[in-house]
């Protein structure tokens, strides 16, 4: 079980406020999309998320527990970035097994979920490749891997698509609907692209300057958005 509770979260950088309260509860295997021009705060949320930065006032609780000063490493969850960050040096199998090996899990249990993980995704072929022997979509195939081995209870996925020309865009973009499918996890998905959020989202939040303008499911939003903002980004004919 994943369910995420979001109360009022504020992000500062120095000065600046970049997050102004933001409210949200997330359902245990939701898919829930996060759409917004860039620089409106989707990745310092999916990163106060992972606990890779401090919140700096708010609560985020992770089925009821209080995680705002948990490790990131403690929390359950797995990020994907929008570059694939990758170690250049190892071939893909040690690039799945050296997240896994951190956890302290010992060699057949990684073995097991390296070709589980490599089964889901198709990687099998490609295990003893590096990273500059891969296609951008077999990284990005292989980061959502690495992710995988480590059985997260929550997914986060900042624009794991953006960097895949069209058809690659397509063909991963359904891999992770698939996965989502087959194990059920929570995920958190950021995307610039009104077609992946319609297509993979239980629900879609629409935000905008470091606030939440709309959250509903794909439908709601295009039938009923709550303001051109959310109109024009869902683009629903006004
Ligand atoms: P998005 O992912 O929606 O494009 P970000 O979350 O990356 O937006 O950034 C939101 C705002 O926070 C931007 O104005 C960005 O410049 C600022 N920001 C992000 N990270 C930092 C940081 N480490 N230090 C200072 N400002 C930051
Ligand atoms: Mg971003």
């Amino acid at each position: 079980m994943a369910r995420l509770t979001l109360r009022n979260i504020k992000k500062s950088f120095k000065s600046t406020q970049v997050l102004h309260g933001i409210d949200l509860d997330i359902h245990d295997r939701e898919f829930v999309v996060f759409v917004g021009p860039s620089g409106c705060g989707k990745s310092t949320l999916l990163r106060l998320i992972a606990g890779l930065d401090p919140i700096t006032d708010g609560e985020f609780d992770l089925n009821g527990e209080r995680m705002n000063e948990v490790a990131p490493s403690r929390r359950g969850i797995a990020m994907v970035f929008q570059s694939y960050a990758l170690y250049p040096h190892m071939d893909v199998y040690e690039n799945m097994a050296f997240g896994a090996r951190l956890m302290g899990l010992d060699k057949p249990e990684v073995e097991r979920r390296i070709s589980e993980a490599a089964r889901m995704l198709q990687l099998e072929p490609l295990l003893k490749r590096r990273p500059r022997e891969l296609s951008g979509g077999q990284r990005q195939r292989v980061a959502i891997g690495r992710a995988l081995v480590r059985k997260p209870q929550v997914f986060l996925l900042d624009e794991p698509l953006s960097n895949l020309d069209a058809a690659l865009r397509s063909e991963v973009r359904l891999e992770i609907a698939r996965l989502h499918r087959e194990i059920g996890g929570t995920m958190i998905y950021v995307t610039h692209d009104q077609v992946e959020a319609m297509t993979l989202a239980d629900r879609i939040v629409v935000m905008n300057h470091g606030r939440i303008e709309q959250v509903g499911s794909p439908r709601e939003l295009y039938e009923t958005p709550a303001n051109t903002f959310v109109a024009g980004f869902i683009g629903a004919p006004r």
